[in-house]
Protein backbone atom coordinates (compact mmCIF):
# COMPACT_ATOMS: atom_id res chain seq x y z
CA UNK A 1 0.00 0.00 0.00
CA UNK A 2 1.30 3.04 -0.97
CA UNK A 3 -0.78 6.07 0.64
CA UNK A 4 0.26 8.51 -2.13
CA UNK A 5 -1.46 5.61 -4.80
CA UNK A 6 -5.04 6.65 -6.19
CA UNK A 7 -5.32 3.25 -7.13
CA UNK A 8 -3.70 1.88 -3.69
CA UNK A 9 -6.21 4.06 -1.56
CA UNK A 10 -9.69 2.83 -4.10
CA UNK A 11 -8.10 -0.98 -3.83
CA UNK A 12 -8.06 -0.04 0.04
CA UNK A 13 -11.51 1.35 -0.05
CA UNK A 14 -10.15 4.67 1.24
CA UNK A 15 -11.36 6.10 -1.91
CA UNK A 16 -14.72 5.54 -3.61
CA UNK A 17 -15.50 4.02 -6.90
CA UNK A 18 -17.35 1.56 -8.82
CA UNK A 19 -15.92 -1.58 -8.02
CA UNK A 20 -17.36 -4.42 -10.34
CA UNK A 21 -15.17 -7.38 -9.32
CA UNK A 22 -12.54 -8.34 -7.01
CA UNK A 23 -10.08 -11.32 -5.83
CA UNK A 24 -7.27 -12.07 -3.72
CA UNK A 25 -5.00 -10.80 -6.83
CA UNK A 26 -6.49 -8.08 -8.70
CA UNK A 27 -9.80 -5.31 -8.43
CA UNK A 28 -11.46 -4.13 -11.26
CA UNK A 29 -13.57 -0.59 -11.14
CA UNK A 30 -14.76 1.53 -13.84
CA UNK A 31 -13.10 4.12 -15.30
CA UNK A 32 -13.47 7.53 -14.17
CA UNK A 33 -13.65 8.87 -17.36
CA UNK A 34 -14.21 6.09 -19.94
CA UNK A 35 -13.05 6.53 -23.65
CA UNK A 36 -15.90 3.64 -24.62
CA UNK A 37 -19.29 2.35 -23.95
CA UNK A 38 -17.22 -0.43 -21.22
CA UNK A 39 -14.29 1.24 -20.08
CA UNK A 40 -12.78 -0.80 -17.05
CA UNK A 41 -9.37 -1.10 -15.27
CA UNK A 42 -7.89 -4.24 -14.16
CA UNK A 43 -5.42 -3.15 -11.34
CA UNK A 44 -2.98 -5.86 -9.54
CA UNK A 45 -3.64 -5.37 -5.55
CA UNK A 46 0.15 -5.16 -5.48
CA UNK A 47 1.60 -1.76 -5.90
CA UNK A 48 3.66 -2.46 -8.85
CA UNK A 49 4.29 1.17 -10.52
CA UNK A 50 4.83 0.08 -14.41
CA UNK A 51 5.24 -2.69 -16.76
CA UNK A 52 9.43 -1.53 -16.54
CA UNK A 53 9.00 -2.56 -12.70
CA UNK A 54 7.34 -6.27 -12.84
CA UNK A 55 9.32 -9.26 -12.10
CA UNK A 56 9.11 -13.08 -11.63
CA UNK A 57 6.98 -12.51 -8.09
CA UNK A 58 4.14 -11.04 -10.31
CA UNK A 59 3.69 -14.19 -12.68
CA UNK A 60 0.50 -15.02 -10.45
CA UNK A 61 -1.20 -12.05 -10.66
CA UNK A 62 -0.26 -10.49 -13.93
CA UNK A 63 -1.20 -13.81 -15.34
CA UNK A 64 -4.70 -13.72 -14.08
CA UNK A 65 -5.63 -10.57 -15.63
CA UNK A 66 -6.35 -12.34 -18.94
CA UNK A 67 -8.83 -14.57 -17.47
CA UNK A 68 -10.88 -12.18 -15.08
CA UNK A 69 -11.03 -10.00 -18.38
CA UNK A 70 -12.24 -12.79 -20.35
CA UNK A 71 -14.81 -13.45 -17.26
CA UNK A 72 -16.00 -9.68 -17.86
CA UNK A 73 -15.98 -9.24 -21.02
CA UNK A 74 -18.30 -12.28 -21.81
CA UNK A 75 -20.64 -11.27 -18.60
CA UNK A 76 -21.08 -7.99 -20.62
CA UNK A 77 -21.77 -9.47 -23.85
CA UNK A 78 -18.56 -8.54 -25.60
CA UNK A 79 -17.50 -11.80 -26.39
CA UNK A 80 -18.28 -11.79 -29.67
CA UNK A 81 -17.95 -8.35 -30.50
CA UNK A 82 -14.59 -7.74 -29.55
CA UNK A 83 -12.75 -6.05 -26.84
CA UNK A 84 -9.47 -4.50 -26.24
CA UNK A 85 -6.77 -5.32 -22.98
CA UNK A 86 -4.57 -1.81 -22.84
CA UNK A 87 -1.06 -1.02 -20.49
CA UNK A 88 0.25 1.80 -20.88
CA UNK A 89 3.91 2.27 -19.87
CA UNK A 90 5.76 5.59 -19.41
CA UNK A 91 5.31 9.13 -20.39
CA UNK A 92 5.97 8.45 -24.27
CA UNK A 93 2.55 6.03 -23.91
CA UNK A 94 1.03 8.52 -22.03
CA UNK A 95 1.01 6.26 -18.68
CA UNK A 96 -1.09 9.19 -16.49
CA UNK A 97 -1.28 6.94 -12.78
CA UNK A 98 1.66 4.69 -11.78
CA UNK A 99 0.28 1.82 -10.32
CA UNK A 100 0.23 -0.73 -13.15
CA UNK A 101 -3.32 -1.42 -14.47
CA UNK A 102 -5.25 -2.64 -17.87
CA UNK A 103 -7.89 -0.98 -19.43
CA UNK A 104 -10.57 -3.07 -20.48
CA UNK A 105 -12.25 -1.07 -23.45
CA UNK A 106 -15.45 -2.46 -25.43
CA UNK A 107 -18.54 -1.76 -26.38
CA UNK A 108 -18.18 0.15 -29.79
CA UNK A 109 -16.33 -0.23 -33.22
CA UNK A 110 -12.85 1.41 -32.67
CA UNK A 111 -9.93 2.60 -34.61
CA UNK A 112 -7.99 0.16 -36.47
CA UNK A 113 -5.16 2.17 -35.40
CA UNK A 114 -3.35 0.98 -31.90
CA UNK A 115 -1.71 4.72 -31.35
P1 LIG B 1 -3.26 5.59 -17.77
O1 LIG B 1 -3.29 6.89 -18.51
O2 LIG B 1 -2.31 5.64 -16.59
O3 LIG B 1 -3.02 4.38 -18.64
O4 LIG B 1 -4.72 5.38 -17.22
C1 LIG B 1 -5.17 5.93 -16.02
C2 LIG B 1 -6.68 5.84 -16.04
O5 LIG B 1 -7.15 6.00 -14.73
C3 LIG B 1 -7.33 6.95 -16.88
O6 LIG B 1 -8.13 6.35 -17.90
C4 LIG B 1 -8.15 7.73 -15.87
O7 LIG B 1 -9.38 8.17 -16.39
C5 LIG B 1 -8.31 6.75 -14.74
N1 LIG B 1 -8.41 7.35 -13.42
C6 LIG B 1 -7.57 8.27 -12.89
N2 LIG B 1 -7.93 8.57 -11.64
C7 LIG B 1 -9.02 7.80 -11.37
C8 LIG B 1 -9.87 7.68 -10.22
O8 LIG B 1 -9.67 8.33 -9.18
N3 LIG B 1 -10.90 6.81 -10.30
C9 LIG B 1 -11.12 6.06 -11.42
N4 LIG B 1 -12.18 5.22 -11.40
N5 LIG B 1 -10.36 6.16 -12.52
C10 LIG B 1 -9.32 7.02 -12.49
ZN1 LIG C 1 -0.56 1.85 -5.80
Amino acid sequence: MDEQCIFCRIINKKVPSDIVYEDDHVVVFKDINPQTPIHLLIVPKAHIPSLNDVSAEHTVALGHVPIVAKKLAAEMGLGERGWRLVINCGEEACQSVFHLHVHLLGGRMMSGQMA
